[in-house]
């Protein structure tokens, strides 16, 4: 993929006002009709989802460090993690921190870290939340999680950012009742696109799991079929990019946490997760960096 189509595309939406840059690759303000298109698209998944009578949940784009690290995050993608630190110190040390940060030194050595770990992707928060209520109704749960997300990735790619957002449909359930939830996401998924007047494509897809033992976590991913993704070129045609997953984690999480169904078998999870600003960009990449210019279908379907 080519960096100078990156940073067109990222200098375009910075002249257009769209992305507010922060001086680190990934970190963006947005403006307020980048977030008119953010809430109006969050309102149509809302529309297309409520048939499934999710349960709302929204939590801060923070996570219990001892969930955090139950999760097995760490096993899979350390590179990505982000964790929050803070000064504990006294006077003296206080005096040192300043000291190093006067004389240039790392002086992030005087903090440690907090109970408080950001949120790798929406969803993780609803396992603990959902084990801690015992075992599950008959028809199992559905869960709608919106939350800002971090991941270690800086990149010249405008949607390749290092905080973005994240709403996802969570089902937790019998593998049938996760099974066809995900398929129903997946037909309903490209409807939903479809509308808005992108090219979509669906295809298998694996997550970028560490080293040498996430080769074969990669590859078991793909052979298995439990991850798709919607994806939509934004800067490159040849490599499009991933707007919408759909994940089937089998009964990782439930047992992780030991959420059983009503027959006390082991939970399957799936979840749909959109990519707010990569679709924001998908739009504007697509129908141009004015949404009064946009095809009037289009603006039908978000601004009815
Ligand atoms: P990629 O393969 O591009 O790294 P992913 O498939 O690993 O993305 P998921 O873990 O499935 O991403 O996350 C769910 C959704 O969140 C993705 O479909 C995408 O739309 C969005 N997303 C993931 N990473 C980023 C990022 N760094 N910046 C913006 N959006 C992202
Ligand atoms: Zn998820």
């Amino acid at each position: 993929m080519s960096t100078e189509t990156q940073t067109a595309f990222r200098d375009a939406l910075v002249a257009h006002g769209l992305l507010i840059p922060m001086g680190v690759d990934g970190l963006y303000g947005r403006s307020g009709v980048f977030e008119d298109v953010v809430e109006r698209f969050d309102a149509l998944i809302t529309q297309w989802g409520k048939d499934d009578g999710a349960e709302v949940m929204r939590f801060p784009p923070a996570l219990n460090r001892r969930h955090f690290e139950k999760s097995e995050y760490l096993n899979s993608f350390p590179q990505l993690a982000g964790t929050i630190h803070s000064f504990e110190g006294n006077e003296r040390d206080h005096q040192t921190l300043l000291q190093k940060l006067h004389d240039g030194e790392d002086w992030t050595g005087m903090q440690r870290p907090t109970d408080v770990v950001l949120t790798p992707a929406a969803c993780y928060p609803v396992y603990p939340t959902i084990a801690a209520r015992g075992v599950l109704p008959e028809r199992g749960r559905v869960v709608d999680v919106y939350s800002t997300c971090f991941r270690h990735e800086p990149s010249l790619d405008p949607a390749r950012m290092q905080l973005f957002r994240m709403r996802e449909y969570v089902r937790i359930g019998t593998p049938n009742q996760v099974m066809s939830f995900r398929r129903s996401w997946l037909e309903r998924g490209k409807l939903l696109m479809e509308s808005l007047g992108v090219p979509v494509a669906i295809d298998l897809a694996n997550d970028p799991f560490f080293g040498r033992a996430g080769r074969m976590l990669a590859a078991n991913q793909r052979d298995q079929g439990l991850k798709f993704e919607l994806l939509i070129p934004i800067t490159s045609a040849e490599k499009p990019t991933a707007c919408l997953s759909f994940n089937y984690h089998q009964d990782h999480f439930g047992l992780l946490w030991d959420i059983r169904t009503a027959d006390g078998e082991l939970a399957h999870t799936a979840c749909v997760g959109f990519g707010m600003e990569r679709v924001a960009l998908a739009l504007f990449r697509h129908h141009g960096f004015d949404p009064a210019d946009w095809p009037q279908a289009v603006r039908a379907v978000l601004w009815g």
